[in-house]
């Protein structure tokens, strides 16, 4: 199976819609006896709001537009750019929380292990660490995958009622069909961009400007969000690993 981003732009949106016709068909129920199973318990370790546990914490359009209403300062492009075109301009699919630059790369709103904005976290960090997306296995077998990061964090003796488990499953799938909505969204944005200024990915110039990137050179950075790209000029902090 060849991974999604390697496709051209035209595939890679007809697979993504593919995927978000599977999930549609997931059944709600199976999800939620799933959640009843595992019966995760969150520990407050506060490993998953860190980058060294879980990479970064992408967020959705309408997370982007709550970051900037609590502090614009807490938000940057996402990392790995999807594409870069032959001007040397990377193109993403949004953006994500910035981390502080302790040993951990913790999230820029953690406090002592504590979030000091739960009661407004974002979209992603109110269903972790729930999931309901496709993905390999180790052996390279494609299946649905229901739960991040499982017996490396958190407890697994919660009583889960029903009605709870059908909550988390709907708020997940959720999240999973808007955040495949706006990496279509996303494809179709840089394609329509891509035709009319007869721009065009270059894996090469993508690699060189990325060397540069790491050895502290600026970039310019088209973000996705809501339906326009946004330009930033990011630098790479010199902690980041
Ligand atoms: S916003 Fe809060 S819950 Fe989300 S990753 Fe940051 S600290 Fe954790």
């Amino acid at each position: 199976m060849i991974a999604v981003s390697l496709l051209p732009i035209p595939s890679r949106i007809s697979a993504l819609a593919a995927e978000r016709d599977a999930l549609s068909l997931y059944p709600e129920e199976r999800f939620s006896g799933i959640i009843r199973d595992v019966r995760f318990r969150c520990t407050s370790c506060g490993k998953c709001c860190t980058r060294a546990f879980n990479g970064h914490v992408f967020l959705l359009d309408r997370d982007v537009a709550a970051v900037r209403s609590i502090d614009p300062c807490a938000l940057e492009p996402a990392p790995d750019p999807e594409f870069c075109d032959q001007n040397g301009i990377f193109y993403v699919s949004g953006y994500a929380l910035k981390v502080k630059n302790d040993p951990d790369g913790s999230c820029w709103f953690l406090e002592n292990n504590r979030c000091r904005i739960y009661d407004r976290r974002f979209s992603i960090c109110r269903i972790y660490p729930y999931m309901l997306h496709r993905e390999p296995d180790e052996r390279g077998k494609v299946d649905w995958r229901q739960i991040s990061g499982l017996e490396r964090h958190g407890g697994y003796d919660a009583e889960i009622s029903l009605e709870e488990s059908m909550e988390i499953a709907r708020e997940t799938i959720a999240y999973e069909h808007a955040f495949l909505s706006q990496q279509i969204a996303f494809l179709e944005c840089v394609q329509g961009l891509f035709l009319k200024a007869g721009l065009r990915h270059v894996q090469k110039i993508y690699d060189g400007q990325m060397r540069e990137y790491r050895s502290g050179a600026p970039i310019t950075v088209m973000a996705y969000y809501n339906g326009a790209l946004e330009k930033q000029v990011i630098c790479r902090n010199h902690d980041e690993r």
